[in-house]
């Protein structure tokens, strides 16, 4: 049996974020990461905003970016600025989990939730040495978009998309991000995001059609090979599921605080994640450190600040995939006009 104040499962951005926070203030703070490398295998396309680029040292960096651009149905193609980093995703992951190290956290790897028990603050862990038991004060579920300590809390799954990615050779150089909106990725989009030499060529979709991505995929990667912008190797492939629900109806249960993914804060419309993963991560931090000192009033802050922060962008993200559910089997599936409302690239998405 080991005891410690906050317990904090899972070491993607959120978890290591609230782990560093939580031991900065002075806590007793164990993580608890089911991978045996933090961050790896990576499931991401590696894009971060310009305002999360202070926390992307050199090695971590791989190029900037200076604009998106979006291709409409009708092949018609609109620019505008949206400034970032492709980051190497792995190396961005493990620097914030040894941060939380440094800052006295204690990282178990290849260590697995398995249960939780909420009444007796206690969970179940499986590790190479066999099953272990953790008593915490307050815990952090960072656990990711099919969060387990969600599940063993009987709370539902989040609603999510479905995406396949290749890493492919990069020809050309590139500044910009390239999406595609289309009849053919019903539910999400593809993208092309430029990583130096490399590029991450992928797509989201409903869910339902998880068994049919290979062959869109294929057909835009066959495409740009023909126009000479992409090789036609596979280097790499990845994918995962992305919550796409908004939050979570409660994103604190007793002492539990879920963040990042685990609270369903990933754009309902872009897919983009690691950002608010890193905020909710240091404000979930701080909060079970005051809740694990005895100030509940900390748990219902947090849940409040959230929502507040996150909860307008999140609601119009959703309103827009609303609109887009009720035409994606119509004749509007190929309007550019239905999908400039759809993207945050364009005014009318706001309107
Ligand atoms: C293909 C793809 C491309 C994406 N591209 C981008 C992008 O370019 N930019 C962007 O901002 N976002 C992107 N996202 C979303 C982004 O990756 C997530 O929003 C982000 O990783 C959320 O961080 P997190 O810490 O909440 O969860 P995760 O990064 O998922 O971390 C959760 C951690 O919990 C661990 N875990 C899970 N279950 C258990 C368990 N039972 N016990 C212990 N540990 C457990 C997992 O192994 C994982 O390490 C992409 C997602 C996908 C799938």
């Amino acid at each position: 049996m080991r005891a410690c104040d906050v317990l904090v499962i899972g070491l993607g951005p959120a978890g290591s974020s609230a782990a560093a926070a939580a031991a900065r203030a002075g806590c007793s703070v164990l993580a608890v990461e089911r991978k045996k490398v933090v961050g790896l295998p990576v499931q991401c396309a590696e894009f971060i905003p310009l305002p999360l680029s202070s926390y992307a040292g050199a090695e971590v960096r791989a190029q900037p970016i200076a604009g998106m651009a979006t291709i409409l149905p009708s092949g018609a193609r609109a620019e505008r600025a949206f400034g970032g980093l492709m980051i190497r995703r792995d190396r961005f992951d493990q620097a914030l989990a040894r941060t939380a190290e440094a800052a006295g956290a204690g990282l178990w790897t290849d260590a697995a939730l398995r249960a939780v028990d909420t009444d007796a603050r206690c969970v179940r862990v499986s590790t190479a040495g066999g099953l272990r038991e953790v008593r915490y004060g307050a815990l952090v579920a960072a656990d990711g978009p099919l969060s387990q300590a969600a599940a063993c809390m009987g709370l539902a799954r989040l609603p999510v998309v479905t995406t396949r990615q290749y890493t492919v050779p990069l020809l050309k150089v590139q500044r910009d991000t390239d999406i595609w909106l289309s009849a053919r990725y019903p539910g999400g989009y593809a993208w092309l995001f430029p990583k130096g030499g490399v590029a991450n060529l992928g797509l989201g979709l409903d869910p339902a059609l998880e068994d049919d991505m290979k062959a869109p995929l294929d057909e835009l990667h066959a495409t740009l090979a023909r126009e000479g912008r992409v090789g036609t190797e596979v280097l790499l492939r990845t994918g995962g599921p992305i919550p796409v629900g908004g939050l979570r109806e409660r994103i604190v249960v007793g002492r539990a605080l879920f963040a990042g993914d685990a609270a369903g804060l990933t754009h309902p419309i872009t897919g983009a994640g690691i950002a608010p993963a890193v905020t909710s991560g240091e404000r979930a931090g701080v909060a079970a450190a005051r809740a694990a000192g005895g100030d509940d009033a900390a748990l219902a802050e947090y849940e409040h600040e959230l929502r507040e922060e996150f909860g307008p962008a999140l609601e119009r993200a959703l309103a827009a995939r609303r609109r887009m559910a009720g035409i994606w089997n119509t004749e509007h599936a190929m309007d550019d006009a239905a999908h400039r409302a759809g993207w945050i690239a364009f005014p009318e998405y706001c309107s």
